[in-house]
């Protein structure tokens, strides 16, 4: 017999969704340029294959976005990598807001490495389906909003950092009221075919805007659906 034979596959390491599988993504994430390690550690233990439909998670641990019904998309890894590091730098953050819930993926992510997260999602059935996975997957530190979160979530302000996962050709400067003046604002703006990644930060002088790069997000729509 074959030395580890009769291990399923999951347990020799060898499936698409084991923690090998895991271990490769962290390697090219590492070679693409993420460089804080808190971040490479989380995204090599978030299983990112729960967060998508069970037909596509031989896929989950490929650098890609994925369809996750409803026309969104859960963001490529390199992507919610990026976003973490660029929150996480220049300061603790306690205290997250993210928009656009999706999969729950980057919230997920993020509830390892701060203490409270606090996301909305404008459609109701991605909304249910990312608390229901927080549930099962023991995420308590995740609290969960189905509204429109273009004007942000007042009530848990001021946050130390906001983080916008859909791409909108303007923010509104409510967002920026929500935000500790020694906070952080990451969020993808402009059109289709031309958004970049960017990022607010000192406050307390006037925010100041840094372009982290080009990315594609789905849009951020206004309403509830
Ligand atoms: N962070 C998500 C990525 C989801 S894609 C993940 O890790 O899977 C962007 C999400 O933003 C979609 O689910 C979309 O419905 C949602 N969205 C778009 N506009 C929004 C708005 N105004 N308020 C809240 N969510 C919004």
């Amino acid at each position: 017999m074959i030395p580890g034979s009769r291990l399923t596959p999951e347990a020799a390491g060898l499936g698409m969704t084991s923690p090998r599988a895991r271990a490769r993504l962290v390697e090219s994430l590492r070679r693409n340029g993420i460089r804080d390690e808190r971040v490479l550690a989380v995204m090599g233990s978030v299983p990112r294959h729960l967060f998508i439909d069970e037909a596509l998670a031989s896929r989950a641990y490929e650098d890609t976005a994925l369809p996750i019904g409803r026309a969104q998309t859960i963001s490529q890894p390199w992507v919610v990598a990026r976003m973490t590091e660029a929150l996480l730098e220049g300061g603790p953050r306690s205290k997250v807001l993210e928009i656009g819930t999706g999969s729950g993926y980057q919230a997920a992510v993020l509830a390892h490495l701060v203490e409270h997260v606090y996301t909305v999602e404008r459609i109701d059935e991605l909304q249910r389906a990312a608390r229901r996975r927080f549930l099962r997957l023991g995420y308590r530190n995740v609290h969960c909003r189905y509204d429109d979160g273009r004007i942000g979530w007042a009530e848990h302000a001021p946050y130390d950092a906001i983080m916008v996962t859909a791409a909108a050709s303007a923010l509104d400067p409510e967002l920026l009221r929500q935000l500790s003046p020694q906070g952080v604002l990451v969020a993808p703006v402009g059109e289709p075919g031309a958004q970049q990644l960017m990022r607010w930060s000192g406050g307390s002088n006037g925010w100041q805007p840094e372009v982290l790069g080009a990315v594609s997000f789905v849009p951020l729509l206004g309403g509830t659906a």
